[in-house]
This record gives structure tokens, sequence and C-alpha cells, in this order.
């Protein structure tokens, strides 16, 4: 018997998977309470896939915050789980908990900078996680990071403020400081909560542009909440609508009634 050269030539085909069949993100019945009386999430689910730009919109207290906070633990949910890529998050002990979060941007509706460190400092810092830390000031990072923190503020705009103090920056300056640290991390999810709110309408869009073409480049799996039904129309994919603490609606950005919404979602 001899075999063909290669021996490949009866091998079925390889089925090479378009999207991913896991999510990157599930969260599955996610419940919030705080305190007996009080429930802010009820048994929300919804799923990520990779590549996706979900925006959860929501009236103010409608629980975005909460839900996105509850998925990292940075809030420990009451009941249901959630897996972020390959881990249960709601099992996960600290180590593996940790693990995890590296893997995840956080951008915040407030920048939190470390407000004493340079600018340039504070997008190394995005580097921490995937690096193993140590690498907090510009001094210790080496030339290869410090050339990388600034390829990031290349990115959003800003490469000539990287020495300033990250405490004189104005507030579209630190959320772009904020993305360029999200950059710099180089995470495979990013969860943004309300990430221009802080800043004002023509800010805020120019700054939600920003931060959704670079995330696009780098296609991060995106969920962002925002009270602004424009920056949802424009930039997601996919629109979950909270009310209350519970899912009203998950759409197609193309089959969201914007119009009829009027602002239920939008204070
Ligand atoms: P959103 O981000 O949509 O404005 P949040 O998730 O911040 O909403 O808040 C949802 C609800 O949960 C609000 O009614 C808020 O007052 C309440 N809430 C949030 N955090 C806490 C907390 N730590 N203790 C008690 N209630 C809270
Ligand atoms: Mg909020």
């Amino acid at each position: 018997a001899h075999q063909p050269v290669g021996g490949a030539v009866d091998a079925p085909p390889t089925v090479i998977p378009l999207a991913s069949p896991t999510p990157v993100l599930a969260v599955d019945a996610l419940c919030k309470r705080f305190g007996p009386d009080l429930e802010v999430l009820s048994a929300v689910t919804l799923s990520v896939s990779r590549g996706e730009s979900v925006a959860v919109i929501g009236a103010n207290g409608s629980g975005k915050s909460t839900l996105l906070r509850c998925c990292v633990r940075l809030i420990e949910p009451s009941a249901g789980r959630v897996r972020i890529l390959d881990t249960d998050v709601t099992a996960a002990r600290r180590r593996v908990l940790r693990r995890v979060r590296q893997r995840v941007g956080f951008v915040f509706q407030r920048h939190n900078l470390v407000p004493r460190l340079s600018v340039l400092s504070n997008v190394i810092h995005g580097a921490m996680g995937r690096t193993g830390a140590l690498a907090w000031h510009q001094g210790a990072a080496s030339p290869a990071m410090r050339g990388e923190a600034m390829h990031c503020l290349e990115r959003v705009g800003l490469a000539e403020l990287a020495r300033r103090r990250a405490d004189q920056l104005s507030g579209g300056q630190s959320q772009r400081v904020a993305i360029a640290r999200a950059l710099m991390q180089r995470p495979e999810v990013v969860l943004a909560d309300e990430p221009v709110a802080s800043l004002d309408p023509s800010a805020g869009a120019e700054v939600m542009d920003l931060f959704a073409r670079l995330m696009r480049d780098e296609a991060v799996t995106v969920v962002f909440t925002t009270h602004n039904l424009e920056h949802a129309r424009q930039h997601a994919g996919r629109v979950v609508a909270l009310r209350g603490g519970r899912v009203s609606f998950d759409l197609e950005t193309a089959r969201v009634p914007f119009d009829a919404l009027g602002d239920l979602y939008a204070r």
C-alpha cells in the first residue's frame, strides 16, 4: 500500500466559519437588585458576536451603566450569567476574572485618567494588562512601548500633548486620551459607558465618530451605552433598548423606528 504524496487527497474539505459561532459577550437572565425592593436589571439577556457594534440605549436610570459594570463584575450581579470570550465571568475566581478584564477595554463616561501623570504615561498604562503590569511610568516603559503609545496618541490626534499632565486637558481631550489608552490595551471587546456624555454636543459627536472609526479599524467588538439616539443610529449595527431594567427591544439598527421612540430612551 502506498500513500498519496502529501497524504491529503482524501481529507474532508476544511470549513472555515465566516463568523465565530460563540458570542464574544453573552448575557443570560442577568438580574441586579440593590436591597430587597430595588430591582435595577430584570432578566436581561443579550448576545454580541465578534465584530459587532451594539448600542444600549435607555433613559437615565434604566440600568445601562449597571449592565455594563455587571458584565465584568465591577458590580456583582444578583443572578444570571455572563460569558465573555471563553470565560464564564459570573463563575470566575479572582485570577481568571483579572485575566478576562485584561481582554476587555472599558471606557467610562468620565475618562478616569490618572490626573498627575502625563498623557503619555496614561496611555502606556493601557498596556499594563497585556504586559503583566509594571510599565506604569514613562521611564519604566521600553522605547518600543513609548513608541506604540505615541502612535495611539497620533491616532486620536493628540501626539503634541504627550507630555502634558492629564489634569490639564479639556473634557474632549481627556476622552480622546481614554480612547488611546483603550487602543493601547489591544482589547478584543470594548465596553464604553456613555463615552461622550460629559462633552458638549459638537465635541461629543466628534469624539463619538473617532471612537467608532478606530474600533471599526481594529475590528474590535464594541458595546456602548448612550442616551443619544443619533449616536446609536450612526454608530451601531444593532440597538438594545432598556426600559426599567428590562430589554424592551433588540433590533438591527436599520429596523429601529427612531422617529417613533420620542424621548422614551433619550432622557
Ligand atoms: P443608567 O446608566 O441607565 O442611567 P444606572 O445603571 O446608573 O442607569 O442606574 C439604574 C438604577 O439603579 C437607578 O435607579 C439608580 O438610581 C440605581 N442604582 C445604581 N447604582 C446603585 C447603587 N449602588 N445603589 C442603589 N441604587 C443604585
Ligand atoms: Mg449610566
